[in-house]
């Protein structure tokens, strides 16, 4: 089959593609497994990190990606029949048996092995899964709008629980890619009355945000114009995060929805001031992974609610050119590789 490999880990520079077109071995089913035919896969901030080192990876070459939709092509579950539509997320599998585990926090579990990092992932013709780690995908969502849906959105979904939001209540979001954009749409429909504020340095991604119904859009080191019960720092440096603590209601939470931060910017953290930014009982909240059940409980919503994600497509042999997009940070939306 054919994939979009990673052999080396580096730093991405625009004359030195990461990845690599190859044919590969199709993967052999073991018992309780699915051979899932990929249809579309997205870009995640994540791949970046993988490329460039900020994740360690122990087993290259390695197709990276993780939010897969595709149709299963041989099973050997009872669970899933031939052609059935699924998706699968960053969590590839975890121990089962832990604390963790057995009270549905396996996005913590010792053992969480994640897709296109501990096996191989979504850049390529197939995958293979265990059959609890795939999910059915709501009828009226198309396989290109759902890809995203599976990490930026699912993981997303899990910091925007973590949020604690309210209807009613205000909501920021730091950074305006594929995860709060999908957020902000979420939070429109399911907390109608909710007031969502932007935080963005670009002008093209401020704009994108009000078109898509932001109440305030403005610069990363801006006051909005109210305090805010929560905000979701969805960049992947430390500027963000520091600036928008001021603008924290008493009692108030950042939750950081990023798997690694770059190291460039560490100094910015030297700016922050305790009296503005923590005190009054303000507290700050990491993201780790995602759940089995957070995929299902969103996928869920996101048919009822009808999300779907605004997307710019690539074929597969143009993984590089996606990468090379994210990398840029001025993206609208979400990108998919259609397969
Ligand atoms: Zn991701
Ligand atoms: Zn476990």
């Amino acid at each position: 089959m054919k994939a979009m490999i990673l052999k080396e880990q580096k730093k991405i520079s625009f004359d030195d593609p990461p990845l690599q077109m190859t044919d590969i071995p199709k993967p052999v089913l073991k018992n309780g497994e699915i051979l899932v035919k990929i249809n579309a896969c997205a870009v995640c901030h994540t791949d970046l990190d993988e490329i460039e080192g900020r994740i360690k990876l122990d087993n290259l070459p390695l197709v990276l990606g993780h939010q897969i939709i595709g149709r299963v092509e041989e099973t050997r579950s009872t669970f899933y029949n031939n052609a059935d539509r699924v998706g699968i997320g960053w969590i590839y599998s975890s121990c089962g048996v832990c604390e963790y585990c057995l009270n549905d926090n396996e996005n913590l579990c010792h053992d969480f092995k994640a897709t296109g990092k501990d096996a191989n992932g979504g850049y390529a013709e197939y995958i293979s899964v265990k059959e609890g780690y795939a999910y059915n995908i709501p009828e009226n969502i198309d396989d290109i709008s759902a890809a995203p849906l599976l990490c930026a959105g699912g993981v997303g979904y899990r910091a925007l629980k973590l949020s604690g939001i309210k209807n009613g209540e205000c909501l920021g979001f730091t950074g305006f890619g594929a995860s709060a954009h999908i957020l902000l749409k979420l939070v429109k429909l399911k907390y109608p009355e909710a007031k969502t504020y932007v935080f963005a340095r670009s002008k093209e991604q401020r704009d994108f945000a009000l078109s898509l119904g932001a109440d305030w859009a403005g610069e990363t080191e801006e006051y909005a114009p109210k305090k805010l019960d929560s905000i979701i720092d969805t960049t992947p440096v430390w500027k963000p995060v520091v600036e928008s603590l001021k603008n924290l209601k008493p009692g108030g939470r950042l939750v950081i929805n990023a798997i690694r931060k770059e190291e460039n910017d560490k100094d910015s953290l030297l700016k922050l001031n305790y009296e503005r930014d923590l005190w009054l009982e303000k507290e700050i909240k990491s993201v780790a992974n995602v759940t089995s059940n957070d995929l299902k409980e969103f996928l869920n919503l996101s048919g009822s609610l009808s999300v779907k994600p605004e997307v710019r497509t690539y074929k597969l042999k143009e993984a590089n050119k996606a990468i090379f997009e994210l990398k840029s940070g001025n993206i609208k939306g979400a990108l998919v590789l259609v397969i």
